[in-house]
C-alpha cells in the first residue's frame, strides 16, 4: 500500500511549495522508490483552461489532453514521468462527480455535506492516484487558513485514521520573513500558520522554512520548539539561482531521511549523481544567450514557465546560459529586439499583441535571427509570410478577423460546430510524421513524435501550396487528418515553429531537441555578430535546402481577390 506525504502551504502564497513538493519527490525517486504526485486546486473551475494566466499562471497540458496547474510541470520536469488528468484535482471537479452521483440518486435519502459526502470523494481521489505506487505526494493548494482548501485539509488528516500512522506524513511549507529595519528574521507568523494547522486536526511532521537568510541553529531549535517538531524536522529552504538545487539542499539536512524514518520505510540506495552533475554545469555556465519572448504576459512570469524551463534546459545542453528578455513590441518598440540572439513568439489567445508579435517575427524573418514560434507563434508566422512574403496583405486569423479575406489560420469544420469552451480544443498528445532534410527532422533525429496540443485553429490547407512555393514548408503533418504541425522558412538559417507546445515535454535531464537546436542557432547568431563581416556574394548563399525537393503534393488554388472567403462568425478564446 502506498504512503501518502501532504504538503501544505502556511502564510503566503507563492511559496514555491511545487517545487518542494516536487524536491521531495525526486528525492524519494532517488531512493528506488516508485513515487506519483498529486495537486488539489481548492477554486471552482473544473480545471483552469479557462482562467487567465494573470491569475493562475501557465496552464499545463498533459499526454491525455488535461488542462492543469503548472505544477504538474514541476513533477514531470523533476520526477522526469509523465502526469495524467488524475495527477490534478480541483473542487469543482470533487463537486461537479458528487452532484453527479446525487442526481443518479447514488446517495437515496441522504443529506449531502460536506463531510462526509465531499471528503470521501476527494479520499478516493488520494486513493485512486496512489494504486500501484510507494509514496504519493499531495500537494494541497492554497494557504491554510482559507475557506476554500478546508474540505481538502479535512481530508488529508482523515487519511491518517483511514491508513494508519505510520502510513500518513504531513509537511508544511512557511515562511520565515526578514525584517530589514531590526535585521531579523521572524518565527511569529511561522507559529501562527502551525496553530492553524492543529486547529483543524493536522500535526506537521516536518516544517520547511522559507526564507532570504541562513536560519542557524538557534532559530531552527525556536521553530522546533514552538512548532513541537524535532529539530532535525525544521528545514531550511533559502532562495537559490536554480530551482534544480533544491533537492540537493533537502537531501544535505537530512529531508529523506527524515521521511523515511517517520514513514518506517526501509532506506534504499541513493542516486543523486546524475541531478548533481546536472546542477553542477547549470552554475558554471558562463558565456550567455539572449532570448527575446515576444508575449502578452511579459509582465507575470509564471505564465511562461514550461517555455522558460525548455530554454533553461536547451542552454544545459549547449553549455551556455540564455537570459530571457520579455518584450511586448507595441509598447516598447521593436529596437527592443536588436540586442537579442533569438526571437520565440509563445502561445496565447485573444487579439491583444498580435500585431506586435507579427512585427516580431518580421524582424527575425528579415534580419535573420533564429525564430522558434509556437502554437499561436506558428500560427502568426503564417499570417507573416502571407502578407509579407505573399503580399496577401488582408490575411489573418479567423481569431482575430472572422470576415478576413484571406483566412490563412482558420477553425476545422468540427471546431465550428462547438459552442462549450471547457476541455474542447485540440488538446494532447498527437503523432506527427517529419520530413526528411528539414531541420527538425534534423533535431529529433527520427521521422515520427509525438507532441501535446492545445488549441482550436489550424493552417488552412487550401494556402498551403502558395505558402511552400514562397519556402515556408510544411515539414511535420499530422498525416492521418493533413494537418500542418511543423512549418519552416527555408531562406532564413533557422525559422521554425510549431503548431504543439514542446515545452511540455523538456526535461532537464532530457533538452527538448528544438529548443536545443534553436539555442544552438542562437549561439551561431550571436557569433556571427561578434565575426567581421563577410563580402556580399558570402551572405546571398543560395537557401540551406531546395524547397522542390520537399514540398508536398496539393491541390492549389487561386489567391486572387476572387478567392472565396469563409464567413465565420467572431470566436475568441475569452481567457488563458
Ligand atoms: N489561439 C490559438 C488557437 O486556439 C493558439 C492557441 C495557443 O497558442 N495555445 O488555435
Amino acid at each position: 500500500m502506498a504512503k501518502y506525504i501532504f504538503v501544505t502551504g502556511g502564510v503566503v502564497s507563492s511559496l514555491g511549495k511545487g517545487i518542494s513538493a516536487a524536491s521531495l519527490g525526486r528525492l524519494l525517486e532517488a531512493r528506488t522508490l516508485k513515487v506519483t504526485m498529486l495537486k488539489c486546486d481548492p477554486y471552482i473551475n473544473v480545471d483552469p483552461g479557462t482562467m487567465n494566466p494573470y491569475q493562475h499562471g501557465e496552464v499545463y497540458v498533459t499526454v491525455d489532453g488535461a488542462e492543469t496547474d503548472l505544477d504538474l510541470g514541476h513533477y514531470e520536469r523533476f520526477l522526469d514521468v509523465d502526469m495524467h488528468r488524475i495527477n490534478n484535482i480541483t473542487a469543482g471537479q470533487i463537486y461537479e462527480s458528487v452532484i453527479a452521483k446525487e442526481r443518479q440518486g447514488e446517495f437515496l435519502g441522504a443529506t449531502i455535506q460536506v463531510i462526509p459526502h465531499i471528503t470521501d470523494e476527494i479520499k478516493n481521489r488520494f486513493k485512486t492516484v496512489a494504486k500501484g505506487f510507494d509514496v504519493v505526494v499531495i500537494e494541497i493548494g492554497g494557504t491554510v487558513g482559507d475557506i476554500e482548501s478546508l474540505p481538502f485539509l479535512e481530508a488529508a488528516r482523515q487519511m491518517k485514521l483511514d491508513a494508519g500512522r505510520d502510513e500518513v506524513l504531513y509537511l508544511h511549507v512557511t515562511l520565515i520573513p526578514y525584517l530589514k529595519s531590526s535585521d531579523e528574521l521572524k518565527t511569529k507568523p511561522t507559529q501562527h500558520s502551525v496553530n492553524k494547522l492543529r486547529e483543524i486536526g493536522i500535526d506537521p511532521d516536518i516544517i520547511i522554512c522559507r526564507t532570504e537568510k541562513p536560519l542557524g541553529t538557534e532559530l531552527k531549535s525556536k521553530i522546533a520548539l514552538f512548532c513541537s517538531v524535532p529539530r532535525e524536522a525544521v528545514i531550511e529552504a533559502p532562495d537559490v539561482a536554480h530551482i534544480y538545487e533544491v533537492p540537493l539542499l533537502f537531501e544535505k539536512q537530512g529531508l529523506d531521511e527524515q521521511i523515511l524514518m517517520l514513514l518506517r520505510m526501509r532506506s534504499q540506495r541513493k542516486n543523486l549523481e546524475e541531478w548533481q552533475k546536472m546542477v553542477e554545469q547549470l552554475k558554471t555556465a558562463k558565456e550567455d544567450i539572449s532570448i527575446a519572448i515576444a508575449g502578452k504576459y511579459t509582465k507575470l512570469k509564471d505564465a511562461y514557465k514550461s517555455i522558460e524551463e525548455a530554454l533553461a534546459h536547451a542552454g544545459l545542453a549547449n553549455g551556455i546560459k540564455v537570459r530571457m528578455k520579455y518584450v511586448d513590441v507595441e509598447s516598447q518598440g521593436i529596437e527592443e529586439l536588436d540586442t537579442v540572439h533569438g526571437i520565440l513568439v509563445p502561445g496565447g489567445f485573444g487579439d491583444r499583441g498580435i500585431e506586435g508579435k507579427i512585427k516580431a517575427i518580421q524582424y527575425a524573418r528579415e534580419k535573420k535571427v533564429p525564430f522558434l514560434g509556437l502554437c499561436l507563434g506558428m500560427q502568426l508566422a503564417t499570417v507573416e509570410i502571407a502578407r509579407n512574403v505573399l503580399g496577401l496583405k488582408e490575411a489573418n486569423s479567423t481569431e482575430f478577423n472572422p470576415d478576413t479575406k484571406h483566412p490563412i489560420i482558420d477553425l476545422l469544420p468540427e471546431q465550428k460546430k462547438i459552442k462549450e469552451k471547457g476541455a474542447t480544443m485540440r488538446l494532447g498528445s498527437f503523432p506527427c510524421h517529419l520530413k526528411k532534410e528539414s531541420l527538425a527532422y534534423k533535431a529529433y533525429n527520427q521521422s515520427s513524435i509525438h507532441e501535446r496540443h492545445r488549441h482550436r485553429y489550424e493552417l488552412n490547407s487550401k494556402y498551403r501550396d502558395a505558402l511552400e512555393d514562397a519556402g515556408f514548408l510544411v515539414t511535420g503533418e499530422y498525416t492521418e487528418k493533413g494537418l500542418a504541425e511543423i512549418m519552416e522558412f527555408i531562406h532564413h538559417p533557422w525559422h521554425l515553429s510549431v503548431q504543439f507546445h514542446p515545452e511540455f515535454q523538456s526535461r532537464p535531464n532530457r533538452p527538448h531537441p528544438l529548443f536545443k537546436s534553436f539555442v544552438a542557432a542562437a549561439i551561431r547568431h550571436m557569433r556571427s555578430l561578434l565575426e567581421p563581416k563577410p563580402d556580399r556574394q558570402e551572405r546571398e548563399k543560395p537557401p540551406r535546402q531546395t524547397h522542390s525537393r520537399l514540398k508536398t503534393e496539393h491541390t492549389t488554388i487561386k489567391l486572387g481577390a476572387s478567392q472565396l472567403s469563409l464567413n465565420i462568425p467572431a470566436i475568441t478564446e475569452g481567457q488563458a
